[in-house]
């Protein structure tokens, strides 16, 4: 009997890690493809300055289609991307559409502007990603202060030496670098200090619960305070309430992201959200 059940359970296993192989190559296929085939297109979410209201920055989300035309969401093609390496090629791609619409920009009023692109650890282990980003910038013709990079704790604190002179020298030549997601990693503060980081995004799980518990409140209101005497600018992820607007604001944060201003929009949308807010500063 217990042999039996010993069958069924490898059978289980065997089928479930054959379905996530499947799924796996669909997915890779699929992203070769957009690469290729113009399916690879970046949303962007305003970014509300809470003193004045305006936006002068937006973060770039990709989105990804398949040939029926459905989007596929990041959550599940990005760890995909990571695992097959082709991370590097898309993370490519994202530079410079992003700059791309920054020279678009340029002869607007969004002029200004700051596109924040999210990097995976992985392309940090690129020891020319510095070189090819300033390059890019300087090939669309940009400031590189129009252009920010977002990662992850877990993919900067505790990594090899190589990858964070990457950072370094991107923060040098002028560039925005933020914790994204902070306070759901392996977060310590004392990276936090030695780090070329000039904002914090405080991720969205901690305002959902702030509202609701004292000790998560705690964290937050922490979290705000480690930021701000760092001397860094302080972001909060997920604002979906006029509430937890006010709260952010009372704890003296910079900066607000969530669908409560705007959703990721592709970019015309964007532009006719922005352009009345991006003087407003
Ligand atoms: P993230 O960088 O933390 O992006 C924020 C995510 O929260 C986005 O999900 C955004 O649509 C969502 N969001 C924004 N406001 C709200 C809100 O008020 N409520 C809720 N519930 N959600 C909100 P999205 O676009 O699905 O992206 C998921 C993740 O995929 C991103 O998290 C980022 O880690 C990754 N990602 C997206 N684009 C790229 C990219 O170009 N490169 C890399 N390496 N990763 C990317
Ligand atoms: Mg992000
Ligand atoms: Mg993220
Ligand atoms: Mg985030």
């Amino acid at each position: 009997r217990a042999k039996e059940i010993g069958k069924n359970t490898v059978c289980f296993y065997t089928s479930d890690i054959n379905d996530r192989l499947v799924k796996y190559q669909q997915i890779t296929a699929l992203l070769r493809q957009a690469l290729t085939n113009g399916g690879l297109e970046l949303y962007y979410q305003p970014q509300i300055d809470l003193r004045t209201g305006g936006a002068t920055s937006c973060e770039a989300l990709l989105r990804c289609f398949d040939k029926a035309s459905n989007l596929v969401s990041p959550a599940t093609f990005i760890p995909v991307a990571e695992k097959s390496g082709l991370i590097n090629r898309i993370g490519d791609w994202v530079i410079d559409a992003a700059c791309k619409q920054l020279k678009a920009w340029q002869r607007t009023e969004l002029a200004g502007v700051r596109i924040d692109v999210n990097l995976s650890g992985r392309q940090l282990t690129n020891p020319h990603l510095a070189d090819q980003i300033l390059e890019t910038i300087e090939h669309y013709g940009l400031k590189p202060e129009q252009l920010g990079v977002e990662l992850t704790e877990n993919e900067v604190f505790g990594s090899e030496e190589d990858q964070t002179r990457q950072l370094e020298r991107l923060k040098a030549a002028g560039l925005h670098i933020s914790i994204d997601d902070f306070g759901t990693g392996y977060s310590s503060l004392v990276y936090l200090r030695k780090l070329p980081v000039c904002s914090i995004k405080i991720d969205r799980s901690f305002l959902h619960y702030a509202m609701e518990n004292e000790s998560d409140m705690a964290i937050m209101k922490a979290m705000v305070t480690v930021g701000q005497s760092l001397g860094l600018s302080i972001l909060v992820e997920g604002v979906e309430t006029e509430q937890q607007a006010k709260l952010i604001r009372d704890l003296g944060c910079d900066f607000a992201q969530g669908f409560l201003y705007a959703k990721p929009m592709p970019a015309k949308a964007a532009e006719a959200f922005m352009k009345p807010l991006a003087s407003r500063s």
